[in-house]
């Protein structure tokens, strides 16, 4: 049985048990606590967990690194201007492979895999809090977004599960 198969049994029972399962029947696609999260795909990050959240709560936009790149303000606009969110929650974390990587030696590797370097960048993060910062700014400067609400980082510790706050 491939991983997929296993998922595809996980996901026969959530449908039907009424109780551990799926209760977002009554829920519209608008998210009732008005947010958007761009978060890292980091498989340590467990979103609805971490924060509390249900199921019909909020959009949760997520890429390699967490970074706001054209696709994901393409996401908060539908968002904002038709599913009525407002506040916008960024998260990234230590031990990201972005971290880890760099612009250059990623164009090598496609190089070697595929002759050519791919028409977008890896988006490597050198300084994690300058990243956050960043991101912020993009949502904020970004000419389609509503931006009614908060928009605030984060960074997630994967080694203690800890969110903190990065400072504007
Ligand atoms: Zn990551």
């Amino acid at each position: 049985m491939s991983v997929i198969d296993e998922l595809i049994e996980n996901a026969r029972r959530y449908g039907a048990d009424p109780e551990g399962g799926y209760h977002a029947q009554e829920r519209t696609a608008k998210p009732g606590r008005h947010l958007a999260i761009v978060a890292c795909m980091d498989a340590r990050l467990r979103l609805f967990s971490l924060l509390g959240l249900d199921e019909g709560d909020a959009h949760i936009v997520r890429n390699a690194g967490g970074v706001v790149t054209e696709d994901v303000i393409r996401s908060l606009t539908v968002s904002q201007h038709l599913l009525e969110t407002q506040d916008v929650m960024i998260i990234q974390h230590t031990d990201c492979g972005l971290v880890k990587s760099t612009d250059e030696g990623f164009d090598a590797l496609m190089r070697e895999h595929a002759g050519r370097r791919p028409s977008w960048a890896l988006r490597a993060i050198t300084d994690l809090e300058a990243n956050v910062r960043e991101s912020i700014a993009a949502v904020r400067e970004s000419p389609w977004l509503i931006n009614a609400g908060e928009v605030r980082g984060f960074v997630f510790d994967v080694a203690k599960g800890s969110l903190t706050e990065v400072s504007p």
